[in-house]
């Protein structure tokens, strides 16, 4: 294998967040380079994009002939023999993966777009709700009282974990909308800070394609992860282990 080490290995592991737009305008600048003059690294960031389905998406910008697909698909295809997919995709002119890089960035930056704008009206909804007179519409620690209070508000219903032993305290819940799509808004209090945790259907808009993940602003911390049909986002300003503790008991709890 040729370039285990060297430029290859600096990118290996800034891939997937490459792929997600994740990556600082620096670094992603910098791979997006190194794929245009690496075939092996092209294939393994455009196997990412493949599974992400987002050489569809750039396809419909760049309008890429048949062919060109058929032979990136063929690349892709023959993933487990590694050595042949990596000579054939030596074969592919300098152009196509020009291509290829410029349609992951298009890709990368729409998500990065993407996950601002869901964040940031999640981030509304949070403050929204705090500042009002009255935060949640069920007032209840009891999780046994806000679930159900929730049937037939929302169209579908979720699990919450029992918080004995822990630091967070339930405070209630209402009921919200992301792009006119309603959702569960609940309210947990840690030390004085609110945390706000939402929970929507995981198809279609605002949520489809959003990487899931943690996100660190200099307001707050946020984690979202899909679990059994749902988006779960929790968001709040406090640390960022705070955040992975109360989504580890909401991951346990769904
Ligand atoms: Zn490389």
């Amino acid at each position: 294998m040729p370039d285990e080490h060297g430029p290859c290995e600096q990118w290996r592991e800034k891939r997937d967040a490459y792929v997600d737009g994740e990556l600082d305008s620096a670094d992603a600048a910098g791979l997006a380079a190194h794929i245009r003059v690496c075939a092996r690294c092209a294939n393994d960031v455009l196997e990412r994009v493949q599974m992400k389905r987002s050489v569809q998406l750039a396809g419909k910008r760049f309008a890429p002939s048949a062919e060109f697909r058929n032979r990136i698909s063929k690349n892709v295809a023959v993933r487990p023999a590694r050595k042949s997919a990596w000579l054939s995709i030596v074969a592919v002119p300098a152009l196509s993966v020009i291509i290829l890089s410029a349609g992951v960035n298009l890709y990368a930056r729409k998500q990065s777009e993407h996950r601002q704008l869901v964040y940031s009206e999640l981030a509304d909804l949070h403050v929204a709700a705090l500042a009002g007179a009255s935060p949640v519409d069920v007032v209840s620690s009891d999780r046994h009282t806000v679930k159900p209070w929730f049937q037939g508000r929302i169209p579908f219903t979720f699990n919450l974990p029992e918080l004995q032993g822990s630091e967070f305290t339930l405070l209630g819940g209402r009921v919200t909308y992301l792009a006119q799509t309603p959702g569960a808004h609940l309210i947990y209090q840690l030390r004085k800070h609110e945390i706000s945790v939402f929970i929507f259907q995981d198809r279609g808009e605002p949520t489809a394609d959003l990487p899931a993940g943690t996100l660190h602003t200099l307001s707050f911390n946020a984690e979202n992860w899909r679990q059994n049909g749902l988006r779960y986002f929790v968001l709040g300003e406090v640390g960022a282990a705070d955040i992975k503790a109360l989504s580890k008991l909401l991951r346990d709890a769904a």
